[in-house]
């Protein structure tokens, strides 16, 4: 799943539909179409004002307090219908079901069609007037890097008081927004801690915040992680996953102490670290 620098750069990649008129919105799937109080109609007609981003959330701002919130989850891609990356029997079924289903929305603005491609068909569209009402009943934290102030408090209290492990509990998005799998190992390594030790046991956690905070920020300079089919809003994959250190390496040294990196399941997710670099006490 993309994780914040992901979304990131594919928000970056959509930040040209900015100033065009959306003419509509078409569901193909319905259900992309997750727990949306408004007509995809109320949109047509409306100018995009702004592409954002809160966590691993897409923000499509438009007129008149409407926002699209796109979650792209395991394989949502938004890509220009003309792109090669969409199957010829896919775009041929498309709005027939089966195959067509997996092109799930398709956004018709001034000059550009952009099809809402997603194989696995997890990704979800929300049409909202209230995009804080929205992330506070979905329990999202404030995103690092735009409300950075409130985004540092809440995963300070939320750690605190957190008897999960470290690693399970960076994958709180209630804590931390836009942090996953990746990006929760490799912080863990840069700081030398132990997936396994209980959230509210880990002191400096300011330290914690700006070790993850530089960290996504790197990886945004790379235009994120490519990891399995994911690419971004112009279908180029991004570099950061050749600088990953323990997520992934398995068995491979570790490029600090040499030891073998060790894979453990934490919450059912994949857990990678270094034996020798982050002892557990
Ligand atoms: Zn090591």
């Amino acid at each position: 799943m993309p994780e914040l620098p992901e979304v990131e750069t594919v928000v970056r990649g959509l930040a040209y539909l900015v100033g065009r008129k959306l003419h509509s919105l078409e569901i193909f799937d319905s259900r992309v179409w997750f727990e949306s109080p408004l007509d995809p109609k109320s949109l047509k007609g409306l100018q995009l004002l702004e592409v954002a981003r809160r966590g691993k959330y897409i923000l499509l701002r438009f007129e008149k307090n409407r926002t699209v919130i796109q979650h792209l989850r395991m394989t949502g891609k938004m890509l220009d219908s003309k792109s090669q990356l969409i199957p010829d029997p896919v775009r041929n079924a498309i709005g027939k079901g089966g195959k067509g289903f997996q092109i799930r929305s398709r956004f018709s603005f001034t000059g550009c069609d952009l099809f809402f491609y997603d194989p696995r068909r997890f990704g979800t569209l929300t049409l909202v007037s209230d995009e804080d009402r929205y992330f506070r009943e979905k329990k999202i934290a404030p995103d690092p890097f735009h409300r950075p102030e409130e985004a540092f408090l809440c995963f300070q209290e939320g750690l605190r008081k957190c008897k999960k492990p470290i690693k399970t509990a960076l994958l709180d998005q209630s804590i931390i927004a836009g942090v996953g799998n990746i990006y929760a190992d490799e912080a863990l390594f840069l700081r030398k801690i132990h997936p396994q030790i209980l959230a509210l046991e880990i002191r400096e956690l300011k330290k914690l915040w700006q070790e993850i905070v530089a960290l996504l920020e790197r990886s945004i300079t790379s235009g994120g992680s490519s990891i399995r089919n994911y690419v971004n809003a112009s279908g180029e994959a991004g570099t950061y996953a050749q600088k990953h250190l323990v997520y992934g390496k398995t068995g491979e040294a570790c490029s600090r102490c040499g030891t073998f990196i060790s894979r453990i399941l934490l919450g059912g997710r994949a857990t990678h670290f270094c034996p020798s670099c982050q002892p557990r006490s």
